[in-house]
Order: structure tokens, then sequence, then C-alpha cells
């Protein structure tokens, strides 16, 4: 069963539905570090959250480099934090890749900004009083991260697991080995304690590692055998995350876009 805990002193997260990932914030007095950034849109409200908290920014790491996760960074620049991403996504962001950045899915908009510094699996990031350990959890984005913060017994994940699944699988971008990489960010993450705290890229933190692992390897193994429902859940998501973003829009722009996203996933 999985059950809400506390978090440890000096760790917030900003959860504020799906169109923002989740915001953690990582303070201990000195350089503070952040954990994505969530959607472009709410970026006014993140500056409030971080100025609540009365935190100088130190660093911004991304779990990816997706709209919802890293569209906030652009407006953090003026605090001048050091920018963390993976080898690759750092180079998506410097080439300006909008197929792999996802930027084509329903036009989602990112505003640019710039990675300084790259983070590889298994580098272990000592960021003021932190420790982190950085996993590579492929699958939903190929050059994904989660981070790993053992003193604290503590793990953000990203879109790689949710409390109940993970994020989209797009094999038509990422590639057909999205499935195997997402069993390996699974396995990756399986082998942390039982009772390691997760937050998730979506959703409040909870307890409960191991059980939202087989759920999500449940739903993998049926997604792996139905390249439908892949496509369905790419639509739905696509749609969805159009209509949060931009509630004005009508009927014929919603088709629109659904038809630029059946054209990207032929079947
Ligand atoms: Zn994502």
């Amino acid at each position: 069963m999985s059950a809400r805990a506390a978090l440890p002193e000096g760790v917030r997260v900003l959860v504020r539905g799906w169109l923002h990932g989740n915001t953690t914030l990582l303070d201990a007095g000195g350089a503070s570090v952040v954990v994505d950034c969530g959607y472009h849109v709410g970026s006014g409200e993140l500056r409030a959250w971080l100025g609540e908290a009365d935190a100088r920014l130190g660093h911004v790491l991304l779990t990816h480099c997706h709209s919802d996760h890293a569209g906030g960074v652009a407006a953090l620049e003026e605090q001048q934090p050091r920018v963390w991403a993976s080898v690759a996504s750092r180079a998506l962001v410097a080439e300006w890749d909008e197929r792999g950045l996802w930027l084509g899915h329903s036009g989602q908009e990112l505003p640019r900004f710039e990675v300084h510094e790259s983070l590889t699996p298994g580098q272990i990031l000592r960021l003021g009083p932190w420790c982190i350990e950085v996993l590579a959890t492929p699958g939903h984005m190929s050059s994904a991260l989660s981070f790993y913060l053992p003193e604290l017994n503590l793990v953000i994940t990203g879109d790689a697991l949710w409390e109940r699944g993970f994020g989209l699988l797009d094999p038509w971008v990422e590639g057909e080995g999205c499935f195997q990489g997402a069993a390996t960010a699974l396995a990756v993450l399986a082998r942390l304690p039982s009772d390691t705290l997760v937050i998730p890229g979506h959703g409040p933190p909870f307890l409960g590692l191991h059980h939202a692992v087989g759920i999500a390897e449940q739903r993998l193994e049926r997604l792996r055998h139905d390249r439908r429902e892949v496509r369905r859940q790419i639509l739905a998501s696509g749609l969805g995350f159009l209509k949060m973003a931009r509630p004005e829009l009508g009927a014929a722009a919603l088709a629109g876009a659904e038809a630029r996203l059946l054209e990207q996933h032929p079947l």
C-alpha cells in the first residue's frame, strides 16, 4: 500500500496538477538546488514559491527537458543558477531539436534556455549539503535521469515512475528501444530500499516504491504488445495537455492538433 510521508527537512515540493511537472526544492540556507521547473505559463507562480521559501538559487537539475519540466528554467535565469542535464538532453537543448524535445506534441511551448553542466549516470553530485546520485532512467525520454539522495532516503523520478505508472512512451520519437529503456529504468529504481520516499514528476510524493514499480511493470507489459494503445495514449495526452495549456482553443484548432499527432504517429 502506498502512503503519504512527511518530507525531510529542507525539502519542499511544488505539486501543481498535470500541466506542470513537480518542482523540488533542496534548501539548506546556502545555494539551493531546484529539480525541474514546470510548464512556462506557471513561471510567475514558481518564482513566488521560491521567493516565499527565501531560497537563494544555485543550481537547477533537470530530470529531462520536456516542456512541462524545463519550461520554467528561462524564467529563473536572472538568478544565474547553474543548469544541469544529461549529456544527451544538453545536446538536444543546444541544437534546439524540436522533435527530440517533443515540441511537436500538440504545439507545446518551451522558452529557450541554456544547459551549463552535463550529468552522467553513476555520478555523485555534492551540492552544498546535498549528496545526489545520478541514475539513468530512460524509456519515456531516452536521456532522462532520476536523482537519488541516499542520506535522505529519497528519489526524484521525473516521468520514469509515478505512483500509478510513468510518462508516455513514444517509440515514433524515442525509438523502439523505449520499451526496454522503461524496463531498465524500473529495474534501477527497484534496487533502491523499499522505504525510499518517491517524488514523482507528477502527483504527490509517496511511499511504496516497490508497489509502484510493480504497477508500472504491468502497464509496460501491456503497452509493449499494443501499439494502438500506445498511440491512443499519445493522442489523449497531447490533446489533454493542449486543452490545459490553451483553454481558449476551439474545436477546429483541437482537430488540427489531433490530425498532426496522427500524422506524426502512423500505425
Ligand atoms: Zn516528460
